[in-house]
Parts: structure tokens; C-alpha cells; sequence
């Protein structure tokens, strides 16, 4: 079997991702044990590893009861509020999982919080609560200008890899990008096909890269069309990509 990936829903709206082949398993943030477990049981899959994206209780309060079950080593972010007994990786290090012969390059990712970190690689990108699909995560940690900075290294990946967020916020996030794009005609589209998802209970997820290039304004705040909506909300701070940033995130946070 070629390499699947699957979501695992938990707690309102969170994903935790499954990346397996029908033998190995490799998980992505378990906020809570339970729906992983199962997982792995009824598909009877062997865990090879846990890649863990920032410290928050809904990405990590899962691994310890999973370890206890599962003997597996688990990547993650220098941070003393992450699980203990992890391998700490950072910039451009890499996470091997030869079961799966997969390898993950790591990207750190600051805005969220401050050690939040990303995994790349055969055209996936794990972002964790970095970017959502038309929109970003909040900023509870880092600054404006390392959220773009973050960002920014995710809009020079490949317009073709595919984005797994760990959430289902695309359908507040569309009716807010349509506030600050409104003559946006991909967003548009966008949110039409979200909302026919959506109500069917369907995941919006994975989205692309080039996709999210077209219609997120995060991902867009040199767009002219962004610009303008910055400055028109605040005057005196849209005068640079970072500006603009903050503009549209503290408009979001309002919103
Ligand atoms: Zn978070």
C-alpha cells in the first residue's frame, strides 16, 4: 500500500494526522490518546513515531498515554512545556522514519508560540497551528513580523504541496477573508466549495500551498488588494508586508 494520510478528529475541531501504509503509522499531534489508539487498532498499524508541532494541550495531551501503550519515539520542539522524553529538533534537521521510509525536514515556525515548528517533506507539510487554510493561527506568543517571517517560508515550498492543518477553521476563516478580499474571485470559489463541504460535514483539508497563495490574506499581505484593506483599518501601521500583518490579524481577532 502506497503512503496514506488520514485524519483523526478529537475534541470540536481539532485533526490529528495518520500517515501510514497499512503496517507503520506515524501520528501528528495527538491532543488526546483515545481516537489515536483506536486508530491504530482497527486499521492494526504499529507506531513508529509522534511529530509534535508546539506545546498546546490539544497537539500533545495525548502522548503520554500513547507512549505507555506504544513504544515510539516522538520529534518535537525545545520547549520545557512539551512532553518529556522527546528528540528535540530544530532548523533544517531531519526526522527519518524508516519504517515508512519517509523524511521530514523541520522548519521553525514562531507566531503561535514561540518554539512552534513545522515538518516538510514528499510534498506534505504538517503546519500545526501556524497556517490554517485561509487564514493563521494567533498570535499568543511570537510577534507580526515573525508570523510573516513563518509564513513567508511556507509560501517558497512548492505551490503543489499539499497543507494539513490541525484544524477545521476554514469555513469563520473564509467568511473573514472575504471581509478583507471581497472582489476575490478564487476566495470566492473557495468558500462556496467550504461551505457545500461543510455542510455535509466534510473535511475542507488538505489545501495547497498555491492554493492558499491565491485566496489566504495571510499569505497575500503584498497583494495590493490587502494592502489597501490594512490601510483602510489602519492608516498609520499597513507600510510594510509585517505591518499589514498585523493589521489583518488584530481585524481577525476583532472579528
Ligand atoms: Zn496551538
Amino acid at each position: 500500500m502506497s503512503i496514506q494520510i488520514e485524519p483523526i478528529k478529537a475534541f470540536t475541531d481539532n485533526y490529528i494526522w495518520a500517515v501510514h501504509d497499512g503496517r507503520h503509522c506515524v501520528i501528528v499531534d495527538p491532543g488526546e490518546a483515545s481516537g489515536a489508539l483506536d486508530f491504530l487498532e482497527r486499521h492494526e498499524l504499529s507506531l513508529c513515531g509522534l511529530m509534535l508541532t508546539h506545546h498546546h494541550h490539544d497537539h500533545v495531551g495525548g502522548v503520554d498515554e500513547i507512549r505507555a501503550r506504544h513504544d515510539a519515539p516522538a520529534w518535537g520542539p525545545d520547549d520545557r512545556r512539551m512532553p518529556k522524553n522527546l528528540q528535540v529538533v530544530s532548523e533544517d534537521q531531519q526526522v527519518t522514519i524508516e519504517e515508512l521510509d519517509l523524511t521530514f525536514k523541520v522548519m521553525e515556525t514562531p507566531g503561535h508560540t514561540t518554539s512552534h515548528i513545522a515538518f516538510f517533506g514528499h510534498g506534505l507539510l504538517f503546519c500545526g497551528d501556524t497556517l490554517f487554510s485561509a487564514g493563521c493561527g494567533r498570535l499568543f506568543e511570537g510577534t507580526p513580523a515573525q508570523m510573516q517571517h513563518s509564513i513567508d517560508k511556507f509560501a517558497a515550498l512548492p505551490d503543489s504541496t499539499r497543507v494539513y492543518c490541525a484544524h477545521e477553521y476554514t469555513e469563520s476563516n473564509c467568511n473573514f477573508a472575504r471581509q478583507v478580499e471581497p472582489r476575490n474571485a478564487a476566495l470566492a470559489e473557495r468558500c462556496n466549495r467550504v461551505e457545500e463541504l461543510r455542510r455535509r460535514d466534510r473535511i475542507t483539508l488538505p489545501s495547497t500551498i498555491g492554493a492558499e497563495k491565491a485566496f489566504n490574506p495571510f499569505m497575500r499581505t503584498r497583494e495590493s488588494a490587502v494592502v489597501k484593506a490594512a490601510q483602510l483599518r489602519e492608516p498609520d501601521q499597513a507600510d510594510s508586508p509585517e505591518g499589514v500583518f498585523g493589521v489583518i490579524r488584530r481585524w481577525k481577532d476583532a472579528a
